[in-house]
């Protein structure tokens, strides 16, 4: 490679999605400089208003590709409860009602399952991450993690759910688990670890 590397700006100002995101991008030893939202002026804030993942992280990276100037990944994510028919999914960040209070949306969930017993209680988070060019070239990938909501939360790592969500094949909530456990097995990792060879490609020379 040669000269400095490419800016790639992450769209999130979350710091545990941003610290999951620069995370596995660093892992897969993608050759960019990565920014946050930080390093601009303030943006204004993109509504979601997608119904999907996929639709939402196109929305944002656009946005923030535009803003920039510069190449932009976004992701869209959230839980999807087959009890209440792959709800929150795209709500999930305001399930109940005020955007981003983890500790009620929770605990909403938890007494939405209240009488639903263990072996009906399944789950999965999905993730869609999306790379926007500023010349107008789009990517998106996607990403799912399945397993089964709890009866109470456990655990203090991570975010949003995670005290709630015991993944197929483990016994701890993504919240007890170490995080680069759950990274290597998380939608939002396999959604980024897909995108990382685009990101390569398309910046890394
Ligand atoms: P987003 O920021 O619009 O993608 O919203 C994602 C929302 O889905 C978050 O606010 C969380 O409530 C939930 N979510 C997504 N990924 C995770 C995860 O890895 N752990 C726990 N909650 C998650």
């Amino acid at each position: 490679m040669t000269g400095a590397a490419a800016k790639l700006v992450l769209a999130t100002r979350n710091p545990a999605k941003l610290g999951e995101l620069s995370r596995i991008l660093a892992d897969g030893n993608v050759p960019v400089d990565l920014v946050t939202l930080d390093d601009f002026p303030p943006m204004p804030e993109v509504a979601e208003t997608g119904r999907t993942f996929a639709a939402n992280a196109l929305v944002k990276a656009r946005a923030v590709a535009e803003f920039t100037g510069l190449p932009a990944v976004a992701d869209d994510s959230g839980i999807c409860i087959d009890f209440l028919n792959g709800m929150p999914g795209v709500l999930s960040a305001r399930w109940s009602g005020v955007h981003g209070d983890d500790e009620a949306n929770l605990r909403l969930v938890l007494g939405q399952l209240a009488d639903v017993p263990v072996g009906q209680r399944g789950a999965h988070f999905a993730c869609a991450a999306a790379l926007v060019l500023p010349s107008g070239s789009e990517h998106v990938t996607e990403g799912v993690m399945s397993g089964s909501v709890t009866d109470a939360p456990r655990g203090t790592n991570g975010f949003g759910y995670d005290p709630i969500f015991v993944p197929e094949s483990s016994e701890l909530t993504t919240a007890e688990m170490d995080p680069a456990d759950k990274d290597a097995i998380s939608h939002r990792g396999k959604a980024l670890r897909a995108l990382a060879p685009v990101i390569a490609a398309l910046l890394g020379g």
